[in-house]
């Protein structure tokens, strides 16, 4: 954690503090009882061999010769630089129950380190280190490059650094008793191991819910918590530690390429969680756009050397979150609740950054919080992340469940509407259904059944009188020398007169219960139910009298109408024959009575004679 500290402080800061002074007195620097830990910025010099040519012998002899300096404002950082730095300070231990000290370099990514004790006898002790040499061969393993000195008591020892390295030159060195260093490694690991373990505990928790939900989102923010933790996995020396521990390739390369992978993740998340698609194409394109960036990066980085690539990533990170932020408060403006949270978190990472920096920069003073702004703010901010998803899904959820109530209610509402109208329709047809019908067993001029329907009917009458063992009787009524009324009068009021009669003839039955139809012409046919032949022949009496009494007017006219009659009763008695054959015998027998009416003179009534 202190590496990613120093890391971001040399990306921000290590020009600025470069050229704040050189103040720092020369001096030797005695271990004193009661030293248990000690940095050596106060007390190191340094010397730049740019070609990285010199060896010990001479920058032994440049020190002598006060060439060295001492570091600026005592902060061991120079940037990315070529060649080698050489570092010198001279050591006293006055601690004469501590002998051996171990000298550890706390940043992670130096490519080399070689360190030389050179004793007053003239005896030299060389030992390497660095992540360029195989992890086994550290003093302790530990995540930070680590050398054992055997520092005899009351005696000045020289102590010579060489650092070469394609990451910045940064050279935080302490000395540590045994136990100082037991003791302080101890609360590192557990504050590395809280922070790990937080991530770790998201990546699961956000991993059952991705595999249940499968929503992109959730994808790519284990993807984020996944790369941002390899970032600072990489940076504390872990990654060399447990994962690339005898790869130098990798030990370069990590660095750039985490952070490309962390910067894809966090842009692809923020497109997928703020629906940029949808909300803001203009957005989306350029999230698209930054996105294509990094990985065309990534692959570049394999290739270009770490002291161009780092940088350029560096400065990529800052305008890749700015832009994040820039893309959420749109959203959030545009109307989209869970946005608040996401930018809530995205604050939160940068507050912690910008205390951190802060500290760096000495505006604020080293607390718990102002040290471990990073990571304090990082884990807050995928803490809110992951809360934001939950929110995303629940705002999802909840408008799904709108979506699909008013779909239904819609649905509810045709449906009903639709039943209605069916409803109607088939009145409507009903009703023509009933009117055709109607119209079909009627006559059009007269308004009485037709002969069709009249048959019909009669078939119900005769099978009904036959079951209930009543009389029916038939009345045949033709209205006596029409053709001479047609002829007198014209056809248009002959058709007047038989609306007339057809009027009359409904009229005096309907006391009978008749069944009432044109039979064709100026011919009329009448089946009179209960009724036997005598009372059938009163009444068709009856009938001809009416008609006889009263005259159709028409205009200025009047003209007397009579008819013949012929009355029969049906013979009900036989149950098994055919009722056609019945209905049709009738309706002769009941012609023939009329005939003999016509026969016998007009204008009266004649009934067919019994059956036996
Ligand atoms: P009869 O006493 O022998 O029945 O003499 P008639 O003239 O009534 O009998 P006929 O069968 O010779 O003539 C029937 C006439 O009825 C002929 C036809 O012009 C007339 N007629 C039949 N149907 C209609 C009609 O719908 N309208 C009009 N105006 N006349 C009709
Ligand atoms: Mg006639
Ligand atoms: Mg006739």
């Amino acid at each position: 954690m202190e590496h990613f500290r120093r890391s971001l402080i040399l990306a921000l800061a290590s020009y600025l503090l470069l050229a704040c002074g050189w103040a720092q007195a020369q001096g030797v620097m005695e271990l004193e009882a009661g030293t248990s830990q000690v940095s050596l910025s106060t007390h190191l010099h340094y010397f730049h061999d740019a070609d990285g040519a010199a060896d010990l012998a001479t920058v032994a002899r440049l020190a002598r010769q006060q060439r060295f300096r001492p570091l600026p404002s005592d902060n061991p950082a120079f940037g990315f630089q070529t060649g080698a730095f050489w570092f010198h300070a001279e050591l006293v231990n006055r601690r004469a129950d501590e002998q051996r000290w171990l000298l550890v370099q706390e940043y992670a990514l130096s490519d080399r380190l070689d360190v030389y004790l050179r004793y007053a006898d003239g005896r030299v002790v060389h030992q390497a280190g660095g992540d360029h040499l195989a992890f086994a061969e550290r003093s302790i393993r530990y995540r930070h490059p680590n050398f054992w000195l055997e520092l005899p008591v009351h005696e000045p020892v020289d102590l010579f650094v060489r650092v070469r390295s394609q990451s910045s030159m940064q050279v935080p060195l302490t000395l540590f008793t045994p136990t100082a260093f037991t003791e302080k490694s101890r609360d590192a690991q557990l504050a590395i191991g809280l922070y790990y373990g937080i991530l770790l505990a998201l990546f699961i928790y956000n991993l059952v819910l991705w595999l249940t939900l499968r929503d992109a989102s959730y994808f790519w923010y284990l993807f984020h918590v996944t790369a941002f933790g390899l970032v600072l996995f990489t940076l504390n020396g872990l990654g060399f530690e447990y994962l690339w521990s005898d790869s130098a390739w990798l030990a370069d390369k990590s660095v750039p390429l985490s952070i490309c992978l962390a910067q894809i993740g966090m842009q692809q998340f923020t497109r997928t969680f703020l629906g940029l698609g949808e909300r803001w194409r203009l957005g989306d394109r350029v999230g698209l756009g930054l996105i294509a960036f990094f990985v065309i990066f990534g692959i570049a980085a394999t290739q270009l050397p770490y002291s161009i690539a780092t940088p350029i990533a560096s400065l990529a990170v800052f305008v890749n979150i700015v832009w994040i932020a820039a893309a959420t408060v749109v959203a959030v403006r545009r109307g989209y609740r869970p946005a608040r949270i996401f930018l809530l978190a995205w604050a939160m990472f940068l507050l912690g950054t910008a205390l951190f920096v802060a500290l760096a920069f000495g505006l604020l003073p080293k607390t718990f919080v102002t040290e471990y702004g990073v990571q304090i703010g990082s884990a807050l901010e995928m803490l809110l992340l992951s809360v934001a998803l939950g929110h995303r899904y629940a705002a999802l959820r909840s408008a799904n469940e709108r979506i699909v109530r008013e779909a239904k209610q819609q649905l509810e509402h045709k449906v009903q509407q639709r039943t209605t109208e069916l409803r109607s329709a088939l009145g409507q047809l009903e009703d023509a259904h009933t009117r055709l019908r109607e119209t079909s067993q009627r006559d059009g001029l007269t308004g009485l059944h037709n002969r069709t329907h009249f048959h019909n009917a009669l078939e119900a009458l005769v099978a009904k009188a036959q079951r209930e063992q009543q009389p029916l009787s038939l009345l045949m009524i033709d209205l006596d020398y029409f053709k001479m009324i047609n002829d007198r009068y014209g056809h248009l009021v002959g058709d007047e007169c038989l609306r007339w009669a057809a009027h009359a003839i409904g009229k005096a039955l309907r006391p009978h219960d008749a069944l009432l139809a044109r039979f064709g012409g100026e011919e009329f046919v009448a089946a009179l139910p209960g009724q036997d032949l005598q009372r059938a022949t009163e009444v068709a009496e009856q009938l001809r009298q009416q008609l006889r009494e009263r005259n159709c007017s028409s205009g200025e006219h009047s003209i007397a109408v009579s008819a013949s009659i012929g009355v029969h009763m049906l013979d009900t008695r036989s149950l098994d024959r055919n009722l056609e054959e019945v209905i049709d015998e009738a309706l002769q027998a009941a012609d023939q009575a009329l005939y003999a009416a016509k026969a016998h003179g007009r204008d009266c009534v004649r009934a067919a004679p019994l059956p036996a």
